[in-house]
């Protein structure tokens, strides 16, 4: 067990195994099969429910300026 200068141990950070990077590859659906979004490296989060939530606030804001 690892112990830093203070005598305290060390926990090792909770690492993702190759297999458990594969499985989030495979299930995410986003990114091809290294794991890439086009040009980017995939951190397997959709989110594009939260822009769509982004640009709906927009599209109010802009429909209540029209509106008189
Ligand atoms: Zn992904």
């Amino acid at each position: 067990m690892n112990r830093d200068r203070y005598g305290e141990v060390i926990e090792p950070e909770p690492e993702a195994t190759p297999a458990e990077k594969a499985m989030a590859i495979v299930n995410c659906g986003l990114c091809d099969d290294n794991g890439y979004r086009g040009v980017v490296v995939c951190d397997h989060v959709d989110r594009s429910d939260v822009a769509r939530r982004g640009l709906e606030k927009c599209w109010k804001i802009l429909n209540r300026k029209k509106t008189p």
